[in-house]
């Protein structure tokens, strides 16, 4: 392979909920790295034209859809276009998430349940077409070692419990135990699954705790690195996960935080 060689041409890569922050980072970064970029959106279209405007711009290719990921029709339609537009899926990165939060006392069941559906049922729903792709299109080995890859976005939050946060929590310490029952299934397949585990990363998910000068100084008290993470933080790792060069890393979660998860209440001795 020539040293400048794009480290994903040839291949197609979805990303869910690439209009916004770290799936529009990562969409853009697979683009950059060679792949074809399916940038799916859930309401907009705006931010899905800008991505696929950014590709095409590199001189990649790239289409946006619209698709709630919570729903199986629109999930199974999406990768249909995919599949008519590009070929084939090779990458699948499940990033499309939200928070609904409340004190657990209350949180209704709908806020519990949109979450839950969202977060992890997309992350099943998107999971399960991605397989059955890379199984009919078979084997590519001039493209990638792998039958497929599949990437997981999670969060410090399938590690470190969240008051306030039940359900999302919840969510992403289910996705860190599905990703692994999927490591540990479709590996013999050779389809890569693995996980992103971000930590504070400026986005307009958590745009309260970045945005002023205070709030940012309370967020660098969870953040030993000292630095609020920015969006291509995730996206670099996105496609390196993405690539041959990660070929043996499976079933595993990267955490991307700057140190959140390390006890950063001890920096002082305690
Ligand atoms: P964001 O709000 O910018 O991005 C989330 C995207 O998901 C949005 O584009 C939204 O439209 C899309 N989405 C929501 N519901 C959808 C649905 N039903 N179908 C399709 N798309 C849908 O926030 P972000 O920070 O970029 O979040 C991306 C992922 O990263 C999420 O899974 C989030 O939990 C995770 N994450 C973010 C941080 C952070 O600090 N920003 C930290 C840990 C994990």
């Amino acid at each position: 392979m020539e040293l400048n060689q794009k480290r994903l041409s040839g291949q197609t890569a979805l990303v869910t909920g690439a209009s916004s922050g770290i799936g529009k980072a990562c969409a853009i970064a697979l683009g950059m790295d060679g792949a074809n970029v399916i940038v799916n959106y859930a309401g907009n279209s705006a931010g899905a034209d800008e991505a696929v405007a950014n590709i095409h711009a590199l001189g990649g290719r790239a289409m946006a859809f619209k698709a709630d990921v919570s729903k199986q029709e629109q999930v199974k339609a999406m990768f249909q276009s995919a599949v008519e537009a590009f070929g084939t899926v090779d990458i699948l990165v499940n990033n499309a998430g939200l928070q609904k939060d409340a004190p657990f006392m209350e949180m209704s069941l709908a806020d519990w349940q949109f979450v839950l559906d969202v977060n992890l049922t997309g992350q099943f729903l998107c999971s399960q077409e991605a397989v059955r792709e890379f199984h009919r299109r078979g084997m590519r080995t001039e493209v990638s070692k792998a039958l497929g890859k599949i990437i997981c976005m999670s969060s410090v939050h399938e590690l470190i419990p969240w008051a306030g946060h039940v359900n999302y929590a919840a969510s992403k310490g289910g996705v860190m135990l599905m990703m692994k029952s999927l490591a540990q299934e479709l590996g013999p397949m050779k389809i890569r699954v693995n996980s992103i585990a971000p930590g504070a990363i400026k986005t307009p998910i958590n745009r309260m705790a970045w945005e002023t000068p205070e709030a940012e100084q309370r967020l660098l008290r969870l953040i030993p690195y000292k630095r609020v993470g920015l969006t291509e933080d995730i996206g670099n790792v996105c496609c390196w996960l993405a690539s041959d060069e990660s070929d043996y890393i499976h079933g595993t979660t990267i955490f991307v935080d700057g140190g959140m998860t390390l006890y950063p209440g001890f920096e002082d001795n305690g």
